[in-house]
């Protein structure tokens, strides 16, 4: 075997060699706001779960300052400007995004720390949570610039059709009322042909994403969160480019050629696991003390939930011929704006398709809109599925709030239980 043979051949080197071009990817993600300054070009803040398509079709570059909270967090910054943000009288359980970027702005922090510049314009939408726009609101008096804020109705298991209807129509309104904005802040035309392209894009890049975890049903799992938690960032700041289109590829090739040669991301897979939540970014490597067990985590609900492309009712003929349209269904069928009943079923069937032994949830302690019902949540899966659950207690951005030996003892404990389960 020629030596180049022997670099390509899959190993359990656990993380994907394809996932290294991450760190360029978003290096040139960040390289591209600093270049739209120079070039005088309108740039956007944007909250996750907001049309950021719409932004490319319209030629404005995004900024998503959750990405730059956990840039922070990687850096270890977080705590700093967390704290910084309660000293100017922000309360301790707030999100701890929302406190990481106003630490920044106080501090006037580089993008290397999370920090984010002056936008011309901002957007939220409250689709995932109410903080994302009372946090624009902030932002955007501090900046005095624009801040267009889109409202999402939740859609419950006894919501009508009539009122489904009625609710796609009023983000659709609110979708071409946004185009509206963007042209007179920016000066910019609304493009179809644009439209189309970026939503393409966008939707070829979410299947990808969603192919790859298809593979990861595959026993052993080809792929851990060493590939996923930050693999997920392209979808949500880059939905609409080529480039990580073709990064997701290289990495599915590469799972791929694990699972055709039996290789899993682990040399022994014993436990398979979902977690379920925001990641520690402050502490990526804390997940890496699962495998001392020969645990691995096969699925995240979070880091899935940005492929958007889940609803049926949006095929692809939809989103290239409608793409606003299609966007405000998406917008109404985000997996982070299930109701309980919803939620529960979708957790029992990706216990069953990923062949999951246990559940790991995330009661964050900043998130409230994601801890929000976590507790019946593990009873339903536990009483009425028979799925072992356990709620461990921390937050995504400030790690102040997470005891790492008990958290890391409890999940010893778990663990012990899944292993008796598996010998009765
Ligand atoms: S972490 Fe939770 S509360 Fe904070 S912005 Fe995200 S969804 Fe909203």
């Amino acid at each position: 075997m020629s030596a180049k043979e022997k670099s390509i051949k899959p190993q359990h080197n656990k993380m994907l060699n394809a996932t290294q071009g991450l760190k360029n990817i978003m290096g040139r993600h960040f390289l591209a706001i600093e270049q739209a300054y120079r070039d005088g070009k309108p740039t956007a803040w944007a909250t996750s779960g907001s049309p950021v398509e719409m932004l490319y079709a319209m030629d404005v570059q995004p900024m998503l300052p959750e990405n730059s909270a956990t840039v922070s967090a990687a850096q270890k910054y977080s705590q700093n400007f967390i704290e910084l943000a309660e000293a100017e009288g922000f309360s301790y359980d707030l999100c701890s995004y929302f406190k990481t970027n106003v630490g920044a702005v106080l501090s006037n922090a580089g993008m290397a720390e999370g920090g984010t510049r002056k936008p011309s314009f901002m957007l939220s939408t409250d689709v995932i949570c109410d903080t994302h726009v009372n946090w624009f609101q902030v932002q955007a008096e501090r900046f005095n610039v624009p801040h267009y804020s889109i409202d999402v109705p939740h859609v419950v298991s006894n919501t009508t059709n009539r009122q489904y209807n009625y609710f796609k129509n009023y983000i659709t309104e609110q979708l071409y009322e946004f185009i509206d904005f963007m042209q007179e802040v920016t000066g910019h035309e609304y493009n179809e042909e644009n439209a189309r392209q970026v939503s393409e894009n966008s939707w070829n890049l979410s299947k990808v994403w969603q192919d790859i975890y298809e593979l990861r049903k595959c026993i052993p799992c080809p792929i851990s969160t060493r590939d996923t938690f930050g693999g997920l960032f392209p979808l949500f700041t880059m939905p609409g480019l080529k480039e990580p289109i073709k990064l997701y590829k290289r990495m599915y090739k590469e799972a791929k050629m694990r699972v055709d040669e039996g290789i899993g991301a682990l040399e022994k897979e014993d436990f398979r696991l979902m977690f379920e939540g925001i990641p520690f970014w402050y502490n990526l490597k804390y997940f890496g003390q699962l495998e001392r067990w020969n645990a691995i985590i096969v699925y995240e609900p979070y880091t899935y939930a940005f492929s958007k492309y889940m609803n049926p009712k949006v095929t692809k003929e939809m989103v290239l011929n409608k793409p606003i349209e299609a966007m405000s269904e998406l917008m109404l069928s985000f997996w982070y704006v299930y109701d309980l009943e919803t939620r529960i079923k979708k957790f029992e069937e990706t216990v069953k398709d990923w062949s999951i032994d246990g559940v790991l949830l995330h009661n964050n302690l900043s998130c409230r809109p994601n801890s929000c019902g976590m507790y019946d949540l593990k009873r339903h899966l536990m009483d009425d599925y028979d799925i072992p659950c356990l709620i461990i207690d921390a937050d995504m951005n400030d790690p102040r709030k997470l005891n790492e030996t008990q958290t890391l003892n409890q999940i010893e404990s778990f663990i012990e239980i899944l292993r008796q389960r598996k010998k009765t």
